[in-house]
Parts: structure tokens; sequence; C-alpha cells
């Protein structure tokens, strides 16, 4: 057995979280769960965004499936998974998106894995007031930072049959700090002859999912254009209750939706536990536990092609419970 820190996370986390540890435990999953708290409500209950128990779980088990925390725009804290991400040095954020069948989306073919360097970038949290009319943030690119993201997408293109990397950047301008990015990328790529590398610049990037997604098979990009990408990925396969993603590193995994912690419908039943679930079939792949990540799968793409089982943000009359007994039913 392995262990596995569960942090349920704010709004609709908990609500997810509960259904996703039902079906992991209907397929037997090789796991002892710590449940431990993080974001808002872990504000409440140990008066810390993150506490030092949360912390010391996951330095401990190396694995971790997380709800959204909430983070206040403009002010206020910090967000707890920029926190997370530097604290372990989760540097590879994977978000793979694909349209799933009975989704009501825009692209029916779309099977794409973004992956977004999680640690440097604008997210690198240097900023400044100038004065009460200037603001600066400082935008840090590093020659290590890019190798290591540029090495983990072509090795996962390889790892998993895929025949082209796209770098996305913006080094048309932003030409030291992107150009840096992109320079180091494909020397890294220049390593992996079977696989194709191309370079776009990101409002081509942008125009190009929207028009002709099919032909992006893995994107590597810098830390905030990857968090813009995904979201518009998401958009193309039914929106942001269907896409997972994963934080990865040399000392922890960390799983999570793509989604937030959605506080305009939480407590309320109606949250799609799709995404998480989908991160949590990335962590059992992640484990070598391959034969049940695609039991869920399927038992989720049956789940999802019936109409009336659906949540509410699909265009279905069901509920976050009702379409997990679907699911489950379907195991
Ligand atoms: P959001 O993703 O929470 O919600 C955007 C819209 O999508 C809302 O209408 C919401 O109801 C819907 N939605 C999201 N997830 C859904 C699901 N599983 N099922 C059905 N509908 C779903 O984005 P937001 O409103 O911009 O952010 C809310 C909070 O979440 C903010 O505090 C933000 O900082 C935080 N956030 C956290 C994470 C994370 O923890 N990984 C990621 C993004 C945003």
């Amino acid at each position: 057995m392995m262990q596995l820190t569960v942090i349920p996370g704010d709004g609709i986390g908990q609500e997810i979280m509960t259904q996703v540890l039902r079906v992991l435990k209907h397929v037997n999953a090789p796991f002892e769960y710590e449940e431990h708290a993080a974001g808002e409500s872990a504000l409440i209950t140990h008066q810390s965004l993150l506490p030092q128990t949360t912390v010391d779980s996951i330095n401990k088990t190396k694995l971790a499936i997380k709800g959204p925390t909430t983070t206040p725009v403009g002010g206020g804290h910090k967000s707890i998974n920029v926190t997370m991400r530097q604290k372990f040095d989760l540097y590879a954020n994977v978000r793979p998106v694909r349209s799933l069948p009975g989704v009501q989306c825009v692209c029916s073919d779309v099977n794409l894995t973004i992956v977004r360097e999680n640690t440097e970038d604008l997210y690198a949290g240097i900023e400044r007031m100038v004065d009460d009319d200037t603001a600066e943030s400082i935008k840090r690119i590093t020659r290590k930072g890019s190798e290591r993201i540029a090495r983990y997408a072509y090795e996962l293109a390889q790892k998993t049959g895929r025949s082209q990397v796209a770098i996305v950047h913006k080094a048309n301008i932003m030409k030291m700090s992107d150009g840096l990015f992109l320079k180091v990328a494909q020397e890294v790529g220049a390593k992996y002859p079977n696989i194709a590398t191309r370079d776009v610049i990101v409002d081509n990037a942008c125009m190009q999912l929207v028009t002709r997604p099919q032909q992006f098979d893995v994107i590597v990009t810098e830390n905030l254009y990857g968090d813009i990408l995904s979201d518009l990925c998401a958009g193309l396969v039914g929106g942001l209750g269907v896409v997972p993603g994963a934080n990865i590193g040399e000392k922890a995994a960390i799983f999570e939706a793509v989604h937030g912690s959605a506080p305009d419908i939480a407590g309320q039943n109606k949250a799609n536990p799709t995404a998480l679930l989908q991160s949590a079939v990335m962590m059992l792949q992640h484990v070598n536990e391959q034969t049940k990540a695609d039991a869920i799968m399927k038992a989720l793409i049956a789940a999802l092609s019936d109409v009336n089982a659906r949540t509410g943000d699909l265009g279905g009359k069901g509920t976050t419970v009702s379409f997990t007994d679907a699911i489950i039913q379907k195991l």
C-alpha cells in the first residue's frame, strides 16, 4: 500500500474529493489515505493556509491529490498552489486536454497535452510598487528551469508515443527571457531526433488552437502562457469541469483539477467531479496502476455518454453524487 495525502481544499473541493475517493476505494486503489487541510478552510481549522502537518505529510508520502483552494484577487494571501509548487519544487504542470465522448464541445477530436513550466516566469512573485501609480513584476526565466521542463515534455512525448512538441513563446518581443526559453527548449529538442519540434508564438498558438487544435500533440510553454492556454483548451473540450492536471517534481507529485473552487456552486451538489477524477486517473498512471486507471476512464466515459447522468455544466440533470453513482455502476 502507498500512503496518499488527501487535501479536499475549498469551495466545491470537499464535495468532489469525497466522490473521487469513493471511486478509488471501489477499484481497490492501493492507497492509505491521510486527509490534511490547505487553503481558506485550513485558516479556520488550523489558523494557517498551509499547515505544517500538511507539508510534513506530503514530504513523507510524496504523493497528494488536492481539491481547489481559493485565492483572493488583487490582495490578501499568496496562492496556496503557487506556494506548494515552489515549496516542493513541482516544476512540471501537466494538463492533458482531450475531447470526451458524449461531452458537447467545440471540437470532438482534441487530444493534446500542455506541459507548463510551474516555478518561474511572472509567477516567481518578484513584484514591487515603484510608487503609488506604478507597479512592476519581474519575469524570471532560467536555463535550468527551461531545460528541465523541456526535457520533461520531450520525455513525455517519447513515453506516450507522441510525434511532435510545440514550443510556445513570445521571443519576438521578449528577446532575452522568452528568447532564452526558446533557445534552451530547442537545444533539448535536438536530442530527440524522432520527435518533431516546432515553435509557435503564443498569440498565433491561441488562434491555431481555436481553429485547428488537432495539429498539436505536446505543447511546452512558460508559466503564464501555460495557465492561459490550458483554460482556452478546456473551453475547446467542454469546460473547466473536465480537464485534469498534475504538478510533478523530483520530490513529490500533486494531482489536481485545472478548475478553481467554484464558490458560485459550492455546497449545492452541482459540481462536476470529472476533472478531479481524471487527475486521480493520472495519479494511478503515475504509480503504475494502469489497469485501474483504464477501468475508471472506461466507466467515466460510459457515464458521460448518458445525458441524464451528466452534471448540469455538461447539460445533464445529474448531481455530483448521482453522477458518481453512475460511474461506480459502470465499474
Ligand atoms: P473556477 O474554476 O472556480 O470557476 C469558473 C466557472 O467554472 C464557475 O462558473 C464555476 O462554477 C465553473 N466550474 C469550475 N469547476 C467546476 C466543476 N468542477 N463543475 C462545474 N462547474 C465548475 O474559477 P474562478 O471562479 O476564477 O476561481 C474561483 C477561486 O478558485 C479563486 O479563488 C481562484 O483563485 C481559485 N482557483 C484555484 C485553483 C486551484 O486551486 N488549482 C485553480 C484556479 C482557480
